[in-house]
């Protein structure tokens, strides 16, 4: 036999793919692993092997992951033995290599380590491909018999097995990395994952001279979503809305979910006509209804933008400056997205700072209520008192409701001080009705996200109950804006108030959408004509118009009217002239204390019209 040729070991079919599975379990090169090496151990006790090895066979040399009795770390594929193994299905066994063809010129059996027998189990990965072996070697020709083989095969199902165990740890890193990085009810990247790519895509624009845009879309009303069709609704809607954003995302850019509900979407641009007809796309996209378990649904979403270069210079100061975009832009714009404006930083700083004063207010005690008359505008009489809130912060000063209200509204805070509201209000009832033959309505303003509360009627009506206050005598007064559509639970609330007596007004009205219908579903009592409107009369045309109309609508209706911020006798003149039935305004009266609200009352209570 000719001692001096070897064969080297064929390239198996799909060696490519089983390369990938190799790679894929990233197990080549990696530090000796007791889970392998007890079986290495294990074999060569059992078997009585002087060498011992779990091999991978890579795509030019085979590499041990345990090894016993070889002190090298790999070996060239062409000269190794399981090159050959992984090619079969059944165990590979040379009982004297120097009598195999395949073998007996081998650099490893000539030279060091002598191999002289060899038998090898193949170890596949969990897809099947075979990887290496499980192999035993010996420096003098030996026999190796069936029940050797068939206990080789069962360590060699062992070493599989522990395979299969690194590659579900490994998959099981990837989803927890992912899921460090990924919202996992949209799947998209979260905040910090979304920081750097905004980070990379600023570098980019400076290189390129590119335009880069921040737009961040808030859900308003999440809360009263998830409160009235459920969560699982609200997270529906949510997924629709990012697969939305994901569709309509410009090349190169990346959308993410920054907070519950809130989204954004980055992209750079070169001209800002691009930036505009994207918007519109991204705009009219989420204008489109939503289908929620077999309805149709309207997300109400504001977008706020900030702008690259020329507003934010990092990542951070982008998304601050779309979000306060969103916060402190003026109701009512007609382009779709309100961009940041450098104005209102210091409105933010305003409204972080009365963020941090109002949550300690009520324990400060520093809220108090003030009662501003309403007229009939026929007799002149003192009909009734729309109680409003006033807060006198120890550190801001006097702050406007304006400033406050929607800060509370935003922060879930209206909810304690709503309570207070009442609570004070029932207070005083008892006082006036204690002192007097009392038949002045009290009108309190509830927010949105009060009526949303299931419980809100039933607290209200047992604390009414408790004070023994008729429910005649209060009011609540609601904007139409707070009127969310086909909400349940505000339908009820209102709905069990209005049966147990209690009159319910609409605020601001003419500002916001309430259709006839709406309207006539609700069991509402009263207009509440809004002040812009008033505040026109009598010059301008418009504003006489839509006074008459509502005053019209609502006396068809069956609803009351009662006309906001009467300032001029004028005015007045003009809205008694069309009959309208009841008013409010500083001409009339300032909103007064309790005490002069009491005054008011025990002298005659009636505003003279002469
Ligand atoms: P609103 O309910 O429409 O209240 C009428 C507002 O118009 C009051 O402002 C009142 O002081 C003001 N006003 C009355 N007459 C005139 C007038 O002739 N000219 C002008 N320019 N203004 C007049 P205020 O008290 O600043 O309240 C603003 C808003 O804050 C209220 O609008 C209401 O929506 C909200 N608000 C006030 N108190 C409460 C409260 O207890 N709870 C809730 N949720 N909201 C409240
Ligand atoms: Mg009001
Ligand atoms: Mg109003």
């Amino acid at each position: 036999m000719n001692q001096s040729t070897y064969i080297a070991p064929k390239i198996p079919e799909g060696e490519e793919e089983r390369l990938a599975e190799l790679y894929g379990l990233e197990l080549l090169d990696t530090a000796s692993d007791l889970r392998f090496d007890r079986y290495t151990s294990l074999v060569a006790e059992l078997f009585d092997f002087p060498i011992v090895l779990i091999t991978l066979v890579d795509r030019d040399r085979q590499w041990f992951k345990s090894k016993l009795g070889w002190n090298k770390s790999e070996c060239p594929r062409d000269i190794s033995f399981c090159g050959h193994a992984i090619n079969q299905d059944s165990l590979l066994v040379v009982p004297n290599a120097l009598e195999d063809p395949r073998f007996a010129g081998n650099p490893l059996v000539t030279g060091d380590p002598h191999i002289r027998f060899y038998a090898g189990a193949v170890v596949r990965g969990p897809t099947g491909h075979a990887l290496g072996t499980l192999c035993v070697l010996d420096h003098k020709p030996r026999h190796f018999d069936e029940v050797q083989c068939t206990r080789l095969r069962h360590f060699a199902d062992l070493v599989e097995n522990e395979i299969a165990h690194c590659a579900d740890l490994l998959a099981l890193k990837g989803s927890i990395e992912l899921s460090a990085y990924y919202d996992p009810l949209t799947h998209l990247p979260n905040r910090e994952l979304l920081m750097n790519r905004l980070d990379q895509l600023l570098e980019l624009a400076n290189v390129e001279s590119l335009q880069v845009v921040v737009l961040l879309f808030n859900v308003t009303g999440l809360r009263l979503i998830n409160q009235s069709l459920g969560t699982h609704a609200g997270d529906e809607l949510l997924r629709q809305l990012a697969d939305r954003l994901q569709d309509t995302c410009p090349a190169g850019g990346s959308v993410a979910r920054l907070q519950a509900d809130e989204l954004v979407l980055i992209f750079p641009v070169k001209a800002d006509s691009q930036r505009e007809a994207f918007t519109h796309k991204i705009h009219a996209a989420l204008e489109r209804p939503y289908r929620c378990e077999g309805q149709e649904h309207y997300l109400s979403v504001k977008i706020g933008g900030s702008l690259f270069p020329g507003q934010g210079k990092s990542a951070g100061a982008l998304i601050e400056q779309a979000s306060a975009a969103i916060r402190l832009s003026p109701e009512g714009l007609a382009e779709p997205v309100h961009y940041f404006d450098h104005a209102y930083s210091d409105s933010l700083s305003e409204h972080l700072r009365i963020e941090s004063c109002l949550k300690g207010a009520l324990a400060r005690d520093e809220f108090y209520l003030l009662y501003q008359p309403i007229f009939s505008l026929r007799t002149g009489k003192m009909t009734g008192v729309e109680a409003l809130l006033r807060w006198r912060c120890q550190e801001l000063g006097q702050v406007t409701p304006d400033q406050f209200i929607p800060v509370a509204e935003e922060n879930g805070l209206i909810v304690p001080i709503g309570r207070w509201v009442r609570k004070e209000v029932f207070r005083q009832l008892q006082v006036w009705c204690r002192e007097t033959d009392w038949d002045i309505t009290v009108a309190i303003n509830v927010s949105p996200a009060e009526l949303v509360q299931p419980t809100f009627s039933q607290d209200l009506l047992e604390r009414l109950a408790f004070s023994q206050i008729p429910a005649k005598l209060l009011r609540i007064e609601i904007t139409e804006h707070s009127l969310v559509r086909d909400n349940e639970i505000v339908d009820k609330n209102l709905a069990w108030l209005k049966e147990q007596g209690i009159e319910i007004n609409i605020d601001d009205f003419g500002t916001g959408y309430s259709s006839l219908s709406y309207l006539r579903r609700l069991p509402v009592s009263s207009l509440k004509i809004d002040r812009s409107f008033i505040d026109a009369l009598p010059a301008s045309e418009d504003g006489a118009t839509i006074t008459c109309t509502i005053i019209d609508m609502a006396k068809a209706l069956g609803l009351e009217q009662v006309a906001e911020g009467i300032e001029k006798i004028e005015q007045l003149a003009f809205l008694r002239e069309h009959q309208c039935a009841y008013g409010q305004g500083y001409f009339l009266s300032h909103p007064l204390t309790s005490e002069k609200i009491s005054v008011l009352r025990g002298g005659s209570g009636v505003f003279d019209f002469q």
